[in-house]
């Protein structure tokens, strides 16, 4: 399963964006959450979303301002860029 943020490969590695240490700590633990989340289900399905919500409640928000930060952060990358 692939996102922005991290990625979960079939062999069970993680792997986790270097961008994400520019964000608040609650975030990047989400992230992790979510991708280790993915070593139980690889889908985003009813589950899989049933056990990221045993932790983080209100996952809606942490996917909302992911998403936001992804695009805050490509543009401040790219301003950086010479
Ligand atoms: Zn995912």
């Amino acid at each position: 399963m692939k996102s922005k943020w991290g990625s979960c490969s079939p062999k069970k590695n993680l792997t986790i964006n270097t961008l994400l240490k520019y964000l608040p700590e609650e975030i990047i633990e989400y992230v992790i959450f979510h991708e280790m989340a993915h070593l139980i289900e690889r889908k985003h399905n009813e589950k899989f979303w049933k056990i990221i919500s045993n932790k983080f409640q209100n996952y809606e928000e942490n996917e909302k301002e992911l998403f936001e930060y992804w695009f805050l952060i490509r543009t401040v990358v790219n301003n950086n860029k010479p």
